[in-house]
């Protein structure tokens, strides 16, 4: 049976560590793996280091979305790129991805929010993407007339697909180590060894590896990791709570969410469900350096957002944790292999109860699994993938801001590429390191 990734789940990778490699990956979440197998298709030697499990984190807490539907334009090409790119590794690894096509849709309780959705049906047919306008009974229809909630309609994208977060990138994982990516887990990376402004060797806690390029793909840990190295990233961490149902009748709903609530079908015949309007966040040290950056953000989600005084002791903000440290260690990362929060009971009990107002022909939600994850955000809701100006030889591919599962193999394909020196398919402009400090006015992406 497939369980969630904790702190207790088997060490299933723990190659040897070698004298060099071409690439060192920081970070075994879905941007490190898609990023190393496609780097090992081009012939570089690669290692991922995770300091805890692979996907361990974020990419096995998500809710499992591989949509194009609502991103910010710049994303569009690259999540429809990874739409394709999530098929063929699921055909790949025999199916055990869990990827499947089963539409996204946007629903609107009001006329208003039915207006908001309509406006991104322009970018959608700019690119192409099969998005149509849905009335309140091709709603209901969607639902297989399980729900009586009463919708004015929604948006809809067809080729939309799912995977399953628990089973996927730790599949692809094993698919790249069999081609020949060297990965080891229970490994933090500790420090860079930088001489003059060059990348030289990344050390770990198992030793030293030498290279010349290296990618910080470590999710809620990359400001941490990359401010003990002057490199200022304006990330901020957000936990966001989910809850898995017992299994409920099998109508074929597509991935939904309307203003407060999201869900997903999944194949053990349940359903992944969250509020789509509340999120926790910890007051640290990083919030107040980057309290400016995120006021444009704080305008839309301030009232959706509950605040706490302090992280508990070890999280990437927490007030005590070090920000300098020894590269002979110990390092703040291993102190957390894995990042477990605890789920907030009271978004919990909304989940249920939200369910029962949409679906009361349906039985009441049980909890079988809860859970919580830390998404790592940026000002603007979308990542940095890029070059570090100042540094050479490292890449910084993190803050995917909540939408990092669906578009991930489409990043690790830029990644590769821009590592290989070959074009890359996209323009990446949006996604530059430098637009927090170069002058440019903050642009904002989409929330959801
Ligand atoms: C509740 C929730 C729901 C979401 N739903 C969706 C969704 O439906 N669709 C979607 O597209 N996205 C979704 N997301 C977002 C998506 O999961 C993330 O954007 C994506 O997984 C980020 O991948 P990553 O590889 O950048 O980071 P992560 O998956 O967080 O991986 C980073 C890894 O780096 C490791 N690491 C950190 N520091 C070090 C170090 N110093 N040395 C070694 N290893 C280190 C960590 O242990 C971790 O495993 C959701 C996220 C959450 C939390």
């Amino acid at each position: 049976m497939i369980s969630r990734i904790t702190i207790n789940t088997p060490v299933l990778f723990q190659d040897a560590l070698p004298d060099s490699v071409d690439v060192v990956i920081i970070g075994g979440g879905v941007i490190g793996i898609f990023s190393a197998l496609y780097l090992a298709r081009r012939g570089k030697k690669v290692i991922v280091c995770e300091k805890g499990r692979i996907a361990g984190e974020q990419s096995s807490r998500n809710w499992g979305w591989i949509r194009q539907h609502g991103r910010d334009e710049a994303e569009v090409p690259i999540a429809t790129q990874a739409l394709s790119l999530w098929h063929e590794i699921n055909e790949e690894t025999n199916g055990a991805c869990g990827v499947k096509t089963t539409g996204v849709q946007y629903l609107a309780s009001t006329e208003s929010e039915m207006q908001k959705l309509e406006e991104w049906l322009d970018i959608a047919h700019k690119y192409d993407i099969p998005t149509r306008r849905l009335t309140g009974d091709e709603v209901f229809t969607s639902f297989g007339g399980q729900s009586t909630n009463k919708w004015v309609g929604g948006t809809l994208t067809e080729n939309d697909a799912k995977g399953e977060p628990w089973q996927a990138v730790p599949s692809v994982a094993k698919f790249a180590h069999e081609k020949g990516v060297l990965i080891r887990e229970n490994c933090a990376v500790r420090a860079l060894d930088i001489e003059a402004g060059v990348l030289k060797a990344v050390v770990t806690e198992a030793g030293t590896i030498k290279t010349e390029q290296a990618i910080l793909a470590a999710g809620a840990w990359s400001s941490l990791f990359a401010r003990a190295h002057d490199i200022n990233i304006p990330q901020l961490c957000v936990k966001s709570s989910v809850l898995q149902t017992q299994e409920m009748p099998d109508f074929h709903a597509p991935n939904s969410t309307d203003e407060k609530l999201a869900l997903r079908r999944r194949d053990d015949g349940g359903f992944t469900l969250a509020v789509s309007d509340g999120h926790d966040f910890y007051l640290g040290p990083d919030a107040f350096r980057h309290f400016a950056s995120y006021l444009e953000v704080m305008k839309d989600s301030f009232a959706d957002t509950s605040f706490h005084l302090a992280a508990p002791r070890d999280f990437p903000d927490a007030w005590g944790i070090a920000r300098s440290w020894p590269k002979e260690g110990p390092s703040p990362f291993e102190a957390c292999r894995v990042l477990e929060p605890e789920p907030n009971r009271k978004f919990l009990k909304l989940m249920q109860e939200r369910w029962s107002e949409r679906f009361p022909k349906l039985e009441k939600v049980q909890i079988k699994e809860a859970w919580a994850g830390m998404i790592d955000a940026m000002p603007d809701v979308v990542p940095i993938v890029d070059r570090v100006p100042h540094l050479q030889g490292l890449i910084v591919a993190t803050g995917m801001s909540g939408h990092g599962f669906g578009i991930g193999p489409g990043m690790g394909m830029a990644i590769a590429k821009m590592i290989c020196g070959e074009a890359v398919d996209h323009d990446m402009s949006r996604f530059r390191f430098n637009r927090f400090s170069d002058g440019s006015r903050l642009i904002m992406g989409p929330a959801l």
